[in-house]
């Protein structure tokens, strides 16, 4: 069978991009197929418009330049594919049209046909040059550099579609390189523009050789006097030179040879480096060095250190950056309307980028960095007010809640409420009367007492003759709550004086049983269910669902926590409870579209867990420990991080702990062993059994460390506890102390950094979650108790969630683009943005 004419030039482009779009790929160039092509097109019948759109790209590829080409060949091979968005949108701009002066004359020359096989692409003719150089010429005033920048902006007409191109384009990248950057997440040229520094060099004093000090960070305008490799042992060579100017000279050492090749004797550079000081010699170590006549890039200013990949250097990547930005900034559409930037004193994006990279002074570098987090924490509260709004639209079924009421709930239970679960009580209540569906977490540390909050409300909800769910992290917790609910609601009845139904339903509930639950739940039967995600499965259905209830929640999927509401016509009340404590400003930003509440006061005659930091040595006294208070009749955990050994890390594994512990340290004890390789069913038996008594020593991992609640333990050892997060190791410690017995919780560690072991006096300090929260988001930044996975957040590249000056300028701007344009119709760049932002992270609450 004949090729068609659309496999034939699907051939042709794949071979050109092979081939870097050189227009070689049909002798004569790509328009020579021009004619028999668009004959063969036309014959089998092909789309009219796509043939159009392919022609004028096919006429104007010979005159465009290599960035162009790179989306022209896309735009075509979209379009055969059927997808002329591409191809239109290079037809209705710019890059069709002739491209610049300087580009034309380096693509020409390579694609002359006269030219011998394909070597590398020219090297672009620098546009500016710099003055002529002499040893003691100052670098160039950031004036000059600013000005070049709007020069290179003024002067290019870009297509952001460039910025979709491999960074292949760019000089110096063939097709391994391509795999390198890749490795690094850089798969385009904008991906490159956005790959930002880690920290920079300050290489920006510049100072004569009689000046420096050692210690210093110095840029040195230098003559090179000579330059010599030396072999130090069999197979490691140094590089020695001389530097000097007109004050002095000095030594420069480097430790890799390949500089030998690069530096040429007599040659006058621009050398940057930190000061050493060697046998009572001041020397310069490493120091990376540039023409004069070059563009300060490495030297002579703030240098930009970028994460790296094995095979990929600084001094490379940071060429092949300044390149992209020299050639592709220009290709950035500043998604922030111009009179947001100035209210908020905010530099344009690309103004931004470039001055990410290669910052002229700290303050440009400070201002760029503001813009970039002010974009991420505003397209953060877009998101947020929009799903709120959104929220805000729907209508809840509206309860009424008298006092009388929650009178008869509150005589009901077995201890009074503390003021903190009284006043978050009645906040909710306040909710659950309007017909604007509730959206509050409620915050409250472990043991704070959340589950009487929820059941409050439950019971109010069963009074209005609606329907409960609580959705809870694991089967364990979900039978757990299932007891504790229907104990605590016992002696309570619905507005028909019948009993309140509680029902559970987990994945382990099956066959004719979880029939009858679905049946009883479809037709109104029952008034409360607790369940795991087995609840919010299809083929659950409730009869009147008023009031959803997310137990631990940052144990959820973001999409999870949403599925509750849509299971009947009128949204449900929703309440999310979380024993992870965050800042009230934080939770403002994260959980902007929810109220939030926080349960900040303990029940009363709680003893606080006693903490202390123990070295490995101490644990046969720790043992000794744990055996006198299981003699006493009470019970012990033993936390480790990892379950096997085989797991590359030197930490203790819970599996082989069990073996030793239960057969050479505690004969005499009955040890149980819980991780999360065990099944569902295994798991909930050995933790049933731990809560009856029936082990002395539970061995485990962290699947303790949700909720579960066994008021007989008072002792929970955690080994390698460096190795968990502060909230985890909070949490962790909530296990114990939850009935009347003093409890104690070891923290095991070899660690001695200081950030390790400030981490865990904090622990040693306080039992206060909230502040534990500020301490960490002061050690560590949000990302441990707040991890975006914990949030729902998507990830922040630059913005710092504990930058609050900057989050409420975000918020304030939010709000008041929102007011205006809610949907962002006439802020399409935006709209853009902030849907790309918010990918894949569709519900945060
Ligand atoms: P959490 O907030 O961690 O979910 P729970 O709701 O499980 O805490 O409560 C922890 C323990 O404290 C439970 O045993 C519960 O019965 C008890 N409790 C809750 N509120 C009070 C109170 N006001 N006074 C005394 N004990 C309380
Ligand atoms: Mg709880």
């Amino acid at each position: 069978m004949a090729v068609s004419s659309y496999e034939r030039l699907q051939r042709v482009l794949e071979l050109e991009k092979r081939q870097s779009w050189r227009n070689r790929a049909v002798i004569g160039g790509i328009a020579a197929m021009r004619e028999r092509w668009l004959a063969d097109a036309r014959a089998e019948g092909r789309d009219a418009a796509a043939i159009k759109a392919i022609d004028v790209i096919m006429l104007a590829y010979k005159d465009a330049d290599r960035t162009t080409r790179t989306a022209m060949v896309e735009a075509m091979l979209a379009a055969l594919a059927g997808d002329l968005t591409l191809a239109n949108a290079l037809v209705s701009t710019a890059p069709i049209t002739p491209p610049p002066a300087e580009k034309a004359s380096a693509s020409a020359s390579v694609e002359s046909a006269a030219s011998p096989a394909p070597g590398p692409p020219a090297a672009k003719p620098r546009a500016e040059e710099a003055p002529a150089p002499s040893v003691v010429a100052p670098p160039e005033p950031t004036h000059v550099a600013r000005r070049r920048v709007e020069e290179r902006k003024a002067a290019r007409h870009r297509d952001p579609a460039d910025l979709l191109a491999s960074p292949s384009i760019l000089n110096g990248v063939g097709p391994s390189r391509v795999e390198l950057l890749a490795r690094l997440g850089v798969r385009t040229v904008g991906d490159l523009l956005w790959h930002l520094p880690s920290r920079y060099d300050d290489f920006s004093q510049l100072r004569t050789i009689s000046q420096v000090q050692p210690g210093e960070q110095v840029t040195l305008v230098a003559n090179l006097w000579e330059i010599r490799t030396r072999k130090i042992s069999k197979n490691r060579e140094i590089v020695q030179g001389i530097l000097a100017d007109g004050t002095g000279t000095i030594h420069a050492t480097w430790w890799s040879k390949w500089v030998a090749k690069k530096l040429k004797p007599e040659t006058t550079m621009r050398f940057s480096g930190k000061v050493g000081l060697y046998m009572g010699q001041k020397t310069l170590d490493n120091p990376v060095f540039e023409d004069i006549d070059q563009e300060m890039v490495a030297t002579g200013r703030l240098s930009p250190v970028y994460p790296l990949t094995e095979g990929v250097s600084n001094n490379w990547l940071r060429g092949l950056i300044k390149q992209a930005l020299d050639d592709y900034a220009a290709c950035l559409v500043d998604p922030l309307p111009d009179d947001l930037r100035e209210r908020y004193g905010l530099p344009d994006l690309q103004t931004a980028i470039y001055q990410v990279h290669l910052p002229d002074d700290q303050a440009s570098l400070d201002a760029a960095r503001r813009r970039l987090a002010f974009d991420e924490l505003f397209y953060i509260q877009l998101g947020v007010l929009k799903r709120r709004s959104e929220l805000r639209e729907s209508t809840a079924p509206a309860m009424q809640v008298d006092g009388g009421l929650l009178d008869g709930y509150k005589a009901a239970l077995p201890f009074p409420l503390t003021n903190a679960q009284a006043r978050v009580l009645d906040e909710c209540v306040r909710d659950v009367q309007r017909s604007v569906p509730m959206t509050r977490l409620v915050q409250g540390d472990v043991g704070s007492g959340k589950t009487a909050v929820a059941a409050g409300l439950m019971y109010a909800a069963a009074r209005n003759g609606l329907q409960s769910a609580m959705l809870a992290p694991t089967q364990i917790l979900a039978e757990q709550h299932h007891r504790g609910l229907s104990a605590l609601l016992a002696p309570l009845a619905r507005a028909d004086g019948e009993p309140l139904a509680v029902a559970l339903l987990t994945g382990r509930v099956t066959g004719a049983a979880r029939e009858e639950i679905l049946a009883d739940l479809r037709e109104g039967r029952t008034d409360i269910v607790v369940g795991t995600t087995a609840l919010i499965q299809g083929a659950v259905e409730f009869a009147n669902l008023g009031l959803a209830v997310v137990d631990e929640q940052h144990r959820f999927g973001v999409e999870q926590r949403g599925a509750l509401r849509t299971k009947s016509e009128l949204q449900p009340h929703l309440l999310v409870m979380s024993a992870t404590p965050i800042p009230r400003s934080l939770a403002l930003t994260v959980y902007g579209d929810l109220d939030v509440s926080a349960i900040d006061e303990m029940p009363p005659g709680r003893i606080p867990v006693k903490t202390k930091i123990f070295r490995p040595p101490e644990r046969e006294r720790l043992y000794g420990f744990m055996r006198r208070e299981a003699q006493h009749g009470r019970q012990a955990f033993i936390v480790y991080p990892l379950v096997e050994e085989s797991d590359k890390l030197d930490v203790g594994s819970a599996v082989e702990a069990h073996q030793r512990l239960s057969q050479e340290i505690f004969p005499d004890l009955r040890v149980g062993l819980l991780h999360g390789r065990m099944s569902g069913g295994e798991k909930d038996e050995v933790m049933r059994a731990f809560a009856a008594g029936e082990y002395d020593v539970l061995v485990s991992t962290t699947v303790v460390e949700v909720g579960i609640d066994v008021p007989n333990a008072s002792l929970i050892m955690i080994e390698d506890a460096d190795r968990f997060g502060l909230a985890q190791l909070h949490q962790l410690r909530g296990r114990v102390c939850r009935g009347e017995h003093k409890s104690y919780c070891a923290l095991v560690t070899k660690a001695q950094g200081r950030e390790a072991m400030e981490r865990l006096n904090a622990l040693e300090e306080t039992n206060d979650g909230f502040k534990l929260a500020e301490k960490d988001l002061e050690l560590r930044g949000p990302g441990d108790f707040l991890g975006s996975r914990q949030s729902g957040l998507p990830n922040l590249r630059i913005a710092r969630l504990s930058d609050m000056e900057t989050l409420r300028d975000a918020r304030e701007a939010a709000e008041h683009l929102f007011t205006d344009d809610p949907n962002l119709d006439r802020h399409p760049e935006l709209q853009r943005q902030v849907a790309r932002f918010w990918r894949g992270h569709g519900d945060i609450s």
